[in-house]
């Protein structure tokens, strides 16, 4: 059974993520991605992408794959953004709180990035984030460098292959160190560290001697080889050889990088469930409040007793859109949460309303739980 690592590009969609002269944080983070995705899938880890395109998923719905899928690990790539170009550079990994195997794959992948040149900015715990904080298994979030640093975009398109393989290897390590995990022999890590001595004690399995491929993730079969680039190093079916790896101080090919933008059709779900609109912002970096208290599990209840028609009713708005597909789509991903959701036309503009909620002491506890899961939220009342 293999380790099963679920892969977070951060931002997507209308959520462009940090910008720097045009240059988008939500592109960087799904090329790089894809790109570690490559090399863990071909090292014999199953890889799970919770987005393979420009899609916008919230914070939330990203943990929510990595739980439905019973992830070992859980990675966000990001890249980081300075109040000032060129002010501040370096890698940083984020986690939930110390110790266990994700601080110990955060200090890998921070050393071994330092490694390639970046400045290594260290471990920085933050509770609050909804990647980290609702994911059942361990999770990090690399900040990839400044995206608004020179030197660190130079290091991230130049040594991109190096980032990648670095990136796995620093998560197989992990998994490799790791005592309380399954004790399959990683044989994925020897591949990936050419460098070191075959482990006697870890034979490579005879009934897999081939790097698997993931089965339900089967390497975008329908986007083949691009004809112009027959020689890229990173497809699965020829690279991360012990004796022509991906060796750091192997000079880079800066002008053929992976195919980042249209691989790996995933068979994940969650099509149907991103719903938001541009116009309806919902602040993906941070929408957890941690402070509050309330559980969202329990949020309508059809026995709610109806207001008297003299008294006020309060809704809870999270959503304005103009097509109303785009209503329907987010009002279907909120039934499944369990909300009772309507669709009301305002104008040219559809708003999607939670409830009818006889108190504005009970709308408040509703958005609380609304907002827990990542929702902005706005009381309206009838
Ligand atoms: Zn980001």
């Amino acid at each position: 059974m293999a380790y099963t690592i679920v892969l977070d590009a951060g931002h997507g969609g209308y959520d462009n993520g940090a910008i720097y002269e045009g240059r988008l944080e939500k592109d960087d983070n799904l090329d790089l991605t894809l790109a570690i995705g490559e090399v863990l899938a071909y090292n014999g880890f199953d890889v799970i992408f919770t987005r393979v395109d420009d899609v916008y998923l919230s914070p939330v719905e990203r943990a929510q794959i990595a739980n439905a899928e019973d992830a070992d690990l859980f990675v966000s790539i990001h890249r980081n953004s300075g109040p000032t170009p060129n002010e501040y550079n370096g890698v940083q990994t984020l986690i939930y709180d110390e110790g266990g195997l994700k601080q110990e794959i955060a200090e890998n992948v921070n050393e071994r990035l330092e490694s390639l040149g970046f400045t290594n900015l260290g471990i920085d715990i933050r509770n609050q984030l909804a990647v980290l904080r609702r994911t059942d298994s361990p999770a990090i979030l690399i900040e990839v460098g400044f995206i608004n640093s020179d030197e660190d975009n130079v290091l991230f398109d130049e040594r991109f292959t190096d980032i990648a393989y670095e990136i796995a290897s620093g998560i197989s390590d992990g998994f490799e160190t790791e005592g309380t995990m399954p004790t399959q022999p990683m044989r994925q890590a020897q591949p990936m560290q050419p460098t070191q001595p075959m482990q006697p004690t870890q034979p490579m399995q005879p009934t897999q001697p081939a790097q698997p491929m993931r089965p339900t993730q089967p390497m975008r079969p329908t986007q083949p080889m691009q004809p112009t680039q027959p020689a890229q190093p990173m497809r699965p079916t020829q690279p991360m050889r012990p004796t022509q790896p991906m060796q750091p101080t192997q000079p880079m090919q800066p002008t053929q990088p992976m195919q980042p933008t249209q691989p790996m059709r995933p068979t994940q779900p969650m099509e149907p469930t991103q719903p938001m609109e541009p116009t309806q912002p919902m602040e993906p970096t941070q929408p957890m409040q941690p402070a509050q208290p309330m559980q969202p599990t329990q949020p309508m209840r059809p026995t709610q007793p109806m207001p008297a028609n003299d008294s006020p009713v309060y809704r809870i708005q999270v959503g304005l859109f103009r097509t109303p597909s785009n209503a329907t789509n987010l009002q279907y991903y909120m039934s499944r949460l369990g909300y009772t959701v309507d669709v009301v036309p305002q104008g040219e503009l559809y708003a999607v309303q939670v409830g009818r909620l006889p108190s504005i002491e009970r709308a408040q506890e509703i958005e609380r739980a609304l907002k827990l899961q990542g929702f902005d939220t706005l009381i309206v009342r009838e």
